[in-house]
């Protein structure tokens, strides 16, 4: 069947064929460790397609390795193509499609072993893959040497979050909360408020932000049509982060226009950060909140891929799910979501 695919810029904006020979109703998440760093998500989602896609016309290509390419927006950042060199397929990003996408009756986890806590699977319940490796590559990452900041006090360097996508050119780190983390103001409450319900304000300037007594960040899902094109795939993981928490590999505060980060300015105000190497997203943040910044889970490296030692992930609500496109699979996600704060109660 044919589908239009199409990213939040709009560059990219074309047709393609899903495979006939597959049931996409199922729909595949891979867990592993190179999908999270390369998309800067919990895990990547693609369906397979029949044939080559028929242009590549404003794509960035990425050689995640000898077996694999991906293909991205190079002016949003969206993850649109990936292809496999050694059957020839190639694939495209599940939330992209915006008619005939497959409605979703079964989800099939690959490479939870790789995530340490279950990452997004937590959330999802569904059956576990038998393949050994990520479908999409089975190759190793390369070894990467122990990595530390460099101007940080020796106290200080147990405090700290490394954040890296898979080609490394996006690289920071987070610090623990502080004094300077309640400092940081947002206009809004946090994105939990259900878009058409409530005015969203924050006139009290509560610290959202800060959780379980101010030792850990809030994060959640969003699953926001801007996020979903944006990013290629339909579940959006952030954690919500001072600007004053996050420092560049250097010790330096965080800048955004330096190494391999590009922007893309979504709208007025409004940016939206990704490595216009690898294509990893990595940062929500605007004008109106300059003092908080949303940062994207995947590329985070702890050891939980939810890195929960860190964050405080929102019972309860998916943020945007009025929004949906793929209705049945958020259903999915906000049972699951309430499965995981129930049992946790
Ligand atoms: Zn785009
Ligand atoms: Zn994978
Ligand atoms: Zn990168």
């Amino acid at each position: 069947m044919a589908s239009s695919v199409a990213c939040l810029c709009g560059s990219i904006d074309l047709t393609v064929q899903l495979d006939t020979a597959t049931d996409h109703t199922k729909l595949q998440l891979c867990h592993c460790q190179q999908c999270r760093r390369n998309v800067g998500q919990l895990y990547s989602s693609y369906y397979l397609l029949q044939c080559k896609p028929p242009t590549f016309k404003g794509l960035q290509e990425y050689q995640q390795s000898n077996h694999i390419t991906r293909f991205f927006c190079e002016t949003c950042g969206a993850h649109v193509f990936a292809h496999l060199k050694s059957g020839g397929r190639f694939l495209v990003a599940s939330g992209l499609l915006v008619t005939q996408i497959p409605s979703v009756r079964e989800i099939e986890h690959w490479k939870t072993s790789d995530t340490g806590d279950g990452g997004l699977s937590a959330y999802l319940p569904g059956s576990e893959s038998t393949i050994a490796g990520c479908r999409l590559d089975a190759s190793k990452l390369p070894e990467s040497s122990h990595w530390e900041p460099t101007n940080l006090q020796s106290e200080a360097k147990e405090q700290y979050l490394h954040a890296n996508c898979l080609c490394g050119g996006v690289d920071f780190y987070i610090t623990k909360p502080d004094a300077s983390s309640s400092q940081a103001t947002s206009p809004w409450a946090d994105l939990l408020v259900p878009y058409y319900s409530g005015s969203g304000a924050n006139p009290d300037d509560v610290k959202w932000w800060l959780r379980d007594g101010d030792t850990k960040y809030l994060a959640g899902t969003c699953v926001c049509n801007t996020c979903r094109l944006s990013s290629g795939f339909p579940i959006q993981t952030w954690a919500f982060v001072p600007r004053s928490n996050i420092f560049n590999a250097d010790g330096s505060p965080l800048k955004f226009n330096q190494g391999t980060l590009r922007r893309h300015n979504s709208s007025p105000g409004v940016y939206r950060e990704f490595c216009g190497c690898c294509g990893a997203t990595a940062f929500w943040h605007c004008d109106e909140r300059p003092t908080l910044i949303d940062v994207s889970v995947g590329i985070l490296q702890e050891k939980g891929a939810r890195a929960e030692d860190w964050l405080d992930w929102a019972p309860s609500r998916v943020s945007f799910a009025e929004m949906a496109v793929q209705s049945d699979l958020i259903q999915l996600l906000e049972e699951g979501v309430k499965i995981f704060s129930d049992k946790r109660t």
